[in-house]
């Protein structure tokens, strides 16, 4: 998966490489997926959603530009593969799940699995999570229609924000940068991500 999908597509830091080296990534998914669990592709974690390709977890990382001691937050737990990538490349990872049987499984298996610095709420993400922030990086792991104002205020001097904009259907990863009070967007690649559903993302279903 690493040299095959990461390294020959582009992915560079070593910091990434080594996250994913270490991360089993077949605890995240369900048990019918075991066999495919490092394939190319992202699979079904139940609730109708997704664990995304692992590419697209790594690109989605090294687009934040870690150094290991920041606080980043995450917008869509779902399995927890992403939260314990970035808990191997940052200090402390905060994490939101909208639905609660994810969030809950999530947080079992990331205990089993040995991870203290990943802190897990239910709750609707595009209200971010105050109590935590500044952030020195914000990831948002579901499609939104434009990033949630809340969210820049939550960022730190510095931060950066990664996420899909676009409609419900196709997306544009965009990294957001701060520098003071001056914001970048710079536009990565095409993607497809399921909905962020919430009061500052799509109308909930
Ligand atoms: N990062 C996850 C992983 O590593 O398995 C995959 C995330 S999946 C592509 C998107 C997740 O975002 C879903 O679990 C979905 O329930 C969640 N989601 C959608 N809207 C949300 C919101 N407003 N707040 C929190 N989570 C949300």
């Amino acid at each position: 998966m690493v040299q095959d999908q990461l390294i020959r597509r582009g992915i560079s830091d070593e910091k990434v490489l080594k996250a994913f080296r270490e991360v089993p990534r077949h605890k995240f998914v369900p048990e019918k997926y075991l066999d495919s669990a490092y394939g190319d592709f992202p699979l079904p974690i139940g609730e109708g959603q997704t664990v995304s390709q692992p590419y697209m977890v790594a690109l989605m990382t090294e687009c934040l530009e870690l150094s290991g001691k920041e606080t980043v937050l995450e917008i869509g737990t779902g399995s927890g593969y992403q939260a314990a990538i970035l808990a191997k490349v940052a200090g402390e990872v905060y994490s939101i799940e909208r639905i609660a049987p994810l969030a809950r499984q999530a947080q079992l298996r990331l205990k089993d699995l040995g991870y203290r610095n990943i802190h897990i709420k239910t709750g609707d993400g595009t209200m971010g999570w105050k109590e935590f922030a500044p952030y020195d990086g914000i990831i948002v792991t579901a499609a939104a229609p434009s990033v949630p104002e809340v969210l820049f205020e939550q960022m730190g001097l510095q931060a950066k924000l990664v996420i899909p904009l676009g409609t419900r259907f196709s997306q544009i990863l965009t990294v957001v940068s701060k520098h003071r009070d001056k914001i970048e967007t710079k536009e990565i690649c095409a993607c497809v991500f399921v909905p962020l559903l919430g009061k500052y993302g799509w109308g909930q279903e």
